[in-house]
């Protein structure tokens, strides 16, 4: 990363806590995430049970490995040994102390989008436990809500849909067609615009890039 790029993030980053805070998100910005990992830890309890979902921004910084290896319950929905074991821990995560996750965007002015497939990272969010915790690379913050619904829909779900074998028009063109598919992922869409109760959910916007 430039230093240009570094200056560039941490001024919107700078923006971007004072927008958060304003809707009564508790925010931090992190230059890296070195910092980012420390910060993280330090807001989430010993002891604590920890659930996540589309957390890939998390994983980058080495957070869910940090939780596995710490002093806390890990709820892992990776270590199920069958189908409906996974589906148990997506349920128990609905209730852990801290629910870890990322944004498919977020605007300027401090709202996050987020698109699910299944629901269940966006039930969390909307009302599920008592903390939210989202790491949020830079490259995620567009100047506008409607921007940031257009990154979401455009940018983070057909590269989201990558990862799934089967076949919708993003997957094989990389461009959205607004599909109806069986196995569409974008089935769920929540705008994120204000916290209540106030400070449930935490922010760390790190500045590098980050997840898609
Ligand atoms: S083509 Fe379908 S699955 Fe792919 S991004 Fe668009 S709506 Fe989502």
């Amino acid at each position: 990363m430039t230093e240009q790029e570094r200056k560039y993030y941490e001024k919107r980053g700078q923006a971007l806590v004072k927008n958060l805070r304003g809707r009564h998100f508790e925010a931090h910005y992190c230059p890296d995430r070195e910092t980012a990992l420390e910060k993280a830890l330090e807001l989430i309890p010993r002891g604590a049970s920890v659930g996540w979902g589309g957390a890939l921004s998390a994983q980058q910084i080495g957070l869910m490995e940090a939780v596995k290896a710490g002093d806390y319950r890990a709820i892992d929905r990776d270590s199920a040994a069958s189908p409906a074991e996974r589906e148990q821990l997506m349920r128990q995560t609905l209730l852990a102390d801290v629910f870890v996750t990322g944004a498919n965007a977020m605007s300027l002015d401090g709202q996050m989008v987020n698109i699910d497939g299944m629901g269940n990272r966006l039930s969390a969010i909307a009302y599920g436990p008592k903390t939210i915790l989202v790491i949020a690379g830079m490259n995620k913050v567009t100047d506008c809500l409607e921007d940031a619904v257009t990154r979401a829909r455009t940018v983070a779900a057909p590269m989201n849909k990558m990862r799934f074998p089967n076949q919708t028009p993003c997957e094989v063109t990389g461009t959205c067609a607004d599909c109806k598919s069986e196995e569409c992922i974008c089935n769920q869409i929540l705008i994120t615009r204000h916290c209540r109760p106030a400070g449930r959910i935490k922010f760390i916007l790190v500045g590098e890039n980050l997840g898609f």
